[in-house]
């Protein structure tokens, strides 16, 4: 044997081969996805297929995320056979003929519910209970009003009761329309300039509501981070202002729908989710990483580590993806905690990096940090796709698909390129930035035509600002219970460079939370939230009065479905099983492709 001196480093690391996939485009019209499958889906009626019309996916976000049943037509008489109807994105002078506007009075007399959007045609302004309106893109508040209305029951935080619609620092932001009420009408919401921005109007004993604003701006813009600076915080505080609207069309459903049926948001019947991950971005990191795991144990918690594999030397640190903190990483894994990526440079300019060839691989990939926030040889998909390669290659057992981005900076390229390099999920953004609590489909291109296949769980909780996560565990608890409320979860990042203040603080948090919540990992939950999103289910009658028969069928196998029936239950079957409150029913695990048919008997 001849022993050489090296100056080349450390021995090669192991890589596993991370396919390049194919980006594949539903050219499906997104309407055409959510076909009429029982009577109470809430109808969808899609109002604007104009050369360029506006396509539903804001509002698919809010009902999907909401487990709220619906479909979308085109077609009026098939909406109005529904109990409750949502024409979107807008009514114009183009979209009814006089006949049909009659239509709509008659199904709100005879017991149906609206809820519209920017609604400007005067054929229908009696039935909505407007005089006017006026559009301004200088509106950048919003407040509701005091008025008792069953769609504003879950907003009873101040933060709820008033939302920023974008910064004034901008001379124009979103479109907003200012109604001016008309005679019985009820204001639920006033713009700064003191117009109606949520209407709500008394046919019969029915209630028709009108928004003055898009959805595409208050929900969709916010979870792209497109949106005008709307958010009141960075990170660390209970920021709602995209989830009110989701929470108001779920009052709607709940209060509306005639024996309502909702898909929970959170596994077994549990009130909400904390998912605890920990960024991994340091020499000395990894170590601290196996005390936060014992403790996460012993308080029947997990976690998810992200991993920064630094393996060159660059100006911002020297590489230290090597041993023995590789073996660090497999005691992690095969402890039961979850291991994604957080990228190889960890750069401040990640968001202006190329996108790249997709076919940069270890060790000929060479990027390297050259100042604050440049670098050079390094592209979004080398960053995901080598960390991948090596984190698969060097962990037994390891498959990537969860990725944080360093200093959570994010390109719009980020979702395509998560695609094509087989991830799933991703949590580069902060909630409060996002104004979201809930997980969401990531558009491509963070747009607004199309959901990429990846699913963004925004960063609730960090522990960097000061002072300090250690002194800020009531502040935390105090956003978590706020999130618990809406059913919304709770993301806490806490960096493993050091495991005594803050893996105490951490058990602290652990200790204060309510027993009805799950604490979890962020893979498991993300795992969790795909299936449910891509969950089929119907609930029909059956010739049994009280009876009915909820079925369900999934592309994945998962545990813990949760149903929320808004009638009592007495008894199911199935395998499932029925919470003690009697409107809970959790499912038995799910087998992918499997049609599982439950019989839910009412009580008399
Ligand atoms: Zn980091």
């Amino acid at each position: 044997m001849v022993w050489t001196l090296t100056s080349k480093g450390p021995p090669p690391l192991r890589t596993k081969d991370v396919p390049l996939l194919e980006m594949v485009h539903r050219h499906a019209v997104v309407f055409q996805q959510y076909p009429e499958s029982f009577p109470l889906q809430v109808a969808v009626f899609w109002t604007n297929p104009g050369p360029e019309p506006e396509n539903p996916l804001p509002l698919v976000h809010a009902l999907k995320e909401m487990g709220i049943p619906f479909f979308i037509t085109r077609d009026l008489g098939q909406a109005l056979r529904h109990r409750l109807v949502i024409l979107y994105p807008s009514v114009d002078a183009h979209t009814f003929t006089q006949p049909q506007a009659e239509e709509l009075t008659a199904f709100v007399q005879q017991g149906g519910f609206i809820f519209a959007q920017n609604v400007f045609w005067g054929g229908v302004q009696s039935l909505f209970g407007f005089r006017s309106f006026a559009p301004s893109r200088k509106r950048y508040h919003l407040a509701f009003s005091g008025t008792p209305d069953p769609i504003m029951k879950y907003l009873n935080r101040p933060e709820e009761r008033a939302v920023s619609l974008g910064s004034d620092h901008f001379a124009e932001i979103i479109w907003s329309n200012g109604y001016v009420p008309g005679p019985g009408a009820e204001v639920l919401a006033h713009f700064d300039d003191g117009t109606a921005a949520l209407l709500t109007n008394s046919v019969v004993k029915r209630k028709v509501y009108l928004l003055g604003l898009s959805l595409l701006d208050v929900v969709l813009r916010s979870q792209n981070n497109r949106d005008y600076d709307a958010q009141r915080h960075y990170v660390n505080a209970f920021e709602p202002g995209a989830d009110v609207w989701l929470l108001i069309l779920r009052a709607w459903y709940e209060s509306y729908a005639q024996d309502g049926v909702r898909l929970a948001t959170i596994p077994g019947g549990q009130r909400s989710a904390l998912l605890l991950s920990h960024d991994v971005d340091w020499e000395n990191s990894f170590a601290p990483g196996l005390d936060f795991a014992r403790i996460e144990k012993a308080n029947e918690a997990n976690s998810t580590f992200f991993i920064q594999t630094k393996y060159v030397d660059d100006a911002n640190s020297k590489a230290f993806f090597f041993e023995p903190n590789l073996d660090t990483l497999r005691l992690l894994k095969s402890g039961g905690s979850t291991i994604g990526s957080h990228s190889i440079i960890h750069s401040r300019g990640f968001n202006k990096f190329d996108l790249g060839s997709g076919h940069e691989v270890y060790p000929s990939y060479q990027p390297r940090g050259l100042g604050f926030d440049t670098a050079s040889g390094a592209t979004v998909f080398g960053e995901l796709r080598v960390s991948a390669q090596l984190l698969d290659g060097e962990i037994p057992g390891q498959d990537t698909i969860f990725f944080r981005a360093g200093h959570l900076r994010v390109p719009d390229s980020l979702p395509e390129a998560l695609e094509r390099s087989g991830y799933q999920f991703d949590s580069s953004f902060t909630a409060d930035d996002v104004l979201s609590n809930f997980p969401y489909a990531l558009p491509r291109d963070l747009g607004f035509e199309e959901d990429s296949d990846i699913y963004e769980f925004p960063v609730t909780i960090e522990d960097e600002e000061s002072p300090g996560f250690a002194k800020r565990v009531p502040q935390a608890l105090e956003v978590v219970l706020a999130n618990a409320e809406n059913g919304a979860v709770s993301v806490v990042l806490i960096h493993s460079n050091e495991s005594t203040l803050k893996a105490a603080a951490e058990q602290e948090l652990l200790r204060q939370l309510p027993a009805d919540m799950l604490r979890t990992d962020m893979v498991t939950f993300a795992r969790f939230w795909r299936a449910r999103d891509r969950l089929q289910w119907s609930v029909t009658a059956t010739s049994a009065p009280a009876q009915v028969i909820l079925q369900v069928k999934s592309g994945d196998a998962v545990t813990g479905l949760t149903f929320e029936f808004r009638r009592p239950i007495a008894t199911v079957t199935g395998g499932s099983t029925l919470f003690p409150d009697n409107h809970h029913v959790v499912l038995p695990e799910l087998q992918p492709g499997h049609d599982v048919s439950i019989h839910i008997n009412y009580v008399q």
